[in-house]
């Protein structure tokens, strides 16, 4: 049974409140209870039909890593069958993401201070542009793409592990499995079964080197808080073809299909 095991590396940030109001890009998202389009729904409204999401320990954030504080207390964090490729899955297009979940029975794990959590799913962010698909942003950067690998312990507390992608002419071969199915969820509520094994542990960055942890939310609607966020140091790449794949999803139903309407899932907070 392989343990990865990760260097606890900080604790620290600046929060910053939501500057700007997404660029609307499809009237369909007003439609919706929450979009990244829309005017009337976009990120800077979220809070008028989500409270929580005006609250105090939102996320995402930008991290300062000048800032940032070296936690002693806490120095691990384990992932435990991370390499065990995930032989049965499904790929949902939500119209907020491309998220897949595992059902294959294999309890895949992170352990900090103690507390363990399991993995549940994994879901993408990602923007129109190279330099703005991550949510979070590492002092001046953002990254083409940032993966959330979600997990729950025993307590219902979430812990999310966030990994940063940078475009590269050359496809992961770690996403692949999610690549080759993306064509099969071109609309909301499209599912589709992956159709070969997924290695969680060849998504992560290709030299890990720790972690930088605090405590925030969800980064969508109902923008739940108490979340542990844990965001390695690192990254990984992710082909140009393999982004192209992603950013041709579309974020509305079948029937609602018109030019626009493409999924883009960051919220462009940040405005840099
Ligand atoms: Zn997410």
């Amino acid at each position: 049974m392989f343990v990865k095991t990760l260097a606890f590396f900080i604790n620290a940030l600046f929060l910053l409140p939501s500057t700007e109001a997404a660029t609307v890009t499809c009237k369909a998202a007003e439609d919706e209870s929450w979009s990244y389009h829309g005017e009337t729904n976009g990120p800077s409204a979220w809070g008028e039909s989500f409270p929580t999401c005006y609250g105090e320990e939102q996320s995402p954030i930008l991290i300062d890593t000048s800032n940032a504080v070296v936690d002693t207390s806490s120095k691990k964090l384990h992932m435990k069958n991370y390499d065990v490729p995930i032989t049965k899955a499904m790929i949902i297009n939500n119209g907020h993401s491309a998220q897949v979940t595992q059902i294959d029975g294999v309890a895949r794990t992170i352990e900090v201070q103690g507390s363990v959590f399991t993995f549940q799913q994994l879901h993408f962010h990602w923007g129109s542009r190279y330099d703005s698909g991550s949510e979070h942003v590492i002092d001046d950067t953002r990254y083409a793409l940032e993966a959330h690998f979600v997990h729950t312990n025993k307590d219902n507390t979430i812990a999310v592990v966030a990994v940063f992608f940078q475009a590269t002419s050359h496809n992961n071969e770690g996403f692949q499995a999610i690549g080759d199915v993306l064509p099969q969820i071109p609309f909301k509520g499209d599912t589709f079964d992956l159709q070969s094994g997924l290695n969680l542990g060849e998504l992560l960055p290709d030299n890990p080197s720790g972690f930088y942890h605090y405590e925030g939310s969800l980064t969508t609607p109902p923008c739940t808080e108490n979340v542990q966020w844990f965001i390695l140091k690192g990254v990984n790449s992710i082909g140009e073809q393999q982004l192209t794949e992603l950013r041709s999803l579309h974020s509305t139903t079948k029937d609602k299909e018109y030019a626009g309407c493409k999924l883009v899932t960051t919220s462009d907070l940040f405005n840099l």
